[in-house]
Formats: structure tokens, sequence, C-alpha cells
């Protein structure tokens, strides 16, 4: 039996480009590992089961347990990358990430179930396959993999580490309901042509890593990271749920050092000071009535990791 505990994501930049012909978006992802993570345990299956799956955790009845989940999908490509047909393995996800938060939860999923397959059926794939696959799975999977701090290109499965010191304190709110994410892109879109700026990829400039954030990264500076804190598809976000800008506005005023929409939300992200910093702004944040719950973490913490 193997456990491997993985990651959630925010994202600390997120520029996002015009749409391209092929549907995706360009886009500047500058993603940010943090303590707020899943445990996916797998354990081998009898002989003709398949790949089953169970869920443990607050959202547990919203995760599909079908063949459609990540961690599922994980197990039989890498399976299929080694000929093996069918594999027998039970899958087990304990569940922290908010579903469809915009903390890449599934990608987590998918990239911790890969590691953990791979330590129980021996394979020793090498990591740049692993990587590989993860890209295949979904463009947030690799950086699952990764951890750490780094630089997304293209749909987001480009991937370059970032130099960062010492260690920051995130607070995330929890909405009641998930965003889907094509849905946030399309209102992205959307009010981009309603500005009249237009939505093609040949309209909005190619998004780049702002220089001011990645030096507050390096330099381990929570307060000029606060103020780059910067996401694309933050008013997009607010057009579907305009109720989480009470959300960002309580946890401001609770102190923290910065707020912004986590990826696609509707999770809303917090940089606070230091760690007393960080549980100050969470108790406000439960007490507010503006979330569903709210939880202090850190990071960065690297990737999918095998538990001793
Ligand atoms: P992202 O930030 O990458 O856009 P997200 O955090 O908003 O993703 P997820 O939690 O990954 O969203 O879930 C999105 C959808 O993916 C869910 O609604 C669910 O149907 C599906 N899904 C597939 N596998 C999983 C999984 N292991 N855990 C949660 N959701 C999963």
């Amino acid at each position: 039996m193997i456990t491997v505990r993985v990651p959630a994501k925010v994202n600390v930049q997120l520029g996002v480009g015009g749409l391209r012909a092929d549907g995706f978006h360009d886009l500047a992802n500058v993603f940010f590992a943090v303590a707020l993570g899943d445990e996916v345990t797998a354990s081998a299956g009898a002989p003709g089961e398949g790949v089953t799956l169970t869920c443990t955790g607050p959202d547990a009845a919203v995760v599909p347990l079908d063949g459609s989940n990540l961690a599922a999908r994980a197990a039989r490509l890498l399976a299929a990358r080694h000929g093996m047909a069918d594999p027998d393995v039970r899958l087990h996800i304990a569940k922290a990430i908010p579903v469809a938060g915009g903390m890449a939860g599934g990608s987590a999923d998918g990239a911790a179930a890969l590691v953990a397959c791979d330590a129980l059926w021996q394979l020793a794939t090498p990591v740049a396959t692993l990587l590989e696959l993860a890209a295949e799975l979904g463009s947030d999977v690799p950086f699952a993999l990764l951890g750490g701090v780094a630089l997304g290109r293209g749909r987001g499965e480009i991937l370059d580490p970032l130099p960062v010191t010492g260690t920051f304190h995130w607070v995330f709110a929890v909405a009641d309901g998930g965003l889907s994410t094509p849905a946030v892109f399309r209102e992205c879109d959307r009010l981009r042509e309603e500005a009249g700026t237009g939505s093609g990829d040949t309209d909005v400039a190619t998004p780049d890593a702002d220089p001011a954030l990645l030096a507050a990264l390096a330099d381990g500076d929570a307060v000029a990271l606060a103020g780059a804190l910067a996401n694309d598809l933050q008013s997009a976000a607010l057009s579907l749920r305009p109720s989480l800008a009470a959300t960002l506005r309580a946890g401001t005023e609770a102190g923290a050092l910065g707020a912004l929409v986590s990826g696609s939300g509707p999770t809303c992200a917090f940089l606070a000071k230091d760690a007393e910093a960080a549980a100050a702004v969470a108790d406000a944040l439960r007490a507010s009535g503006t979330c569903r719950t709210a939880h202090a973490t850190h990071g960065p913490v690297p990737g999918a990791t095998v538990l001793p």
C-alpha cells in the first residue's frame, strides 16, 4: 500500500491571453503549491477488479467515482504506457482540497495517482515520462508533480521552476458550490468583447510573468508579493459569483496583506504576514458569513510525495 501526499495550488499570477484558434488561451501562470492537500492511497486490487475508487472528506459526495476521475485516468494511463492492460488497483482519495474550487484538486489527485501507482507497481518511471503523462491528463497536472513555485506557459503545461525564499502564509476561503473552469474562461472572453477590446489572440497581448512578482518571490517579501498578486480571471469569476467581492473584502478587512480569487475560483486566497496573522484572518472569515469555511496554510511545499 502506497500513500502519496499532493498539494493544492494557488496562482499568484494568472495572465490570460486571447482565445486561440484551437480553443485554448495562452497563459502566464505562476503556480504556488500550498500545504493544503489531498492524500491518495493505492493498493493492489483483486484480479479482474479493475480500477476502483473511494473518497472521504467534506466534499466527497461531489467527487466523481467513475472512470472520469483524474486519479483513475492516471492509473490507466500509466499502466497503458507500461503495456499493462486492465490494471487492478484500489485508489482511495482523502480529499481536503475544495472540489471545483480553482485549486486544481482533481489535477492533484491525478498527479498523486501517477506517483502512487508507479511506486505500487515498482515501475521506476523516469520523471520526464511522468511529466509527459501528467500533461496528457490536463494542463494543471504537471505542476502538482513538481510543486514549489513554477512559471507555466502555453496552456500552463510548459513549466519552469522559480526561485523562492522562505515560507509564505496563506488563507483560503472556501465557497459553497464550485465554478466550472471553461465557463469562467468563456465569461472572461465575453467581458473582453463587451469592453470593446476584443477577445482573440490578435486582440489581447501575450501575457508575461511580472518581474516585480518574481522578485518578491525570490526575496521572500510577502508585502511585495501581496502588491503584485494578479488574476486575469478574477473579474470573470466575480461576474459569475458577485458574492465573492464580500469574501475578498472580509479577508482584507481582517488584516490580509493581499487577496485574490484562486485560479478560476470560487475559492479566495489571502496572503498574511505570518502564521498568527493567517490564523486571525481565517477566524475572521469563518465568522464573517461570506464563505463556507476558511483554512490557514503555508507554502511553497513539494509536489506529489510518497509518505514513509
Ligand atoms: P482547476 O483549478 O484545475 O481549474 P478546480 O480546482 O476548479 O480545477 P477540480 O476540483 O479539479 O476543479 O474539479 C473540477 C471537476 O473535475 C469536478 O467538478 C469533477 O467533476 C472533476 N474531477 C475529476 N477528478 C476529480 C478528482 N479527483 N477530484 C475532484 N474532482 C474531480
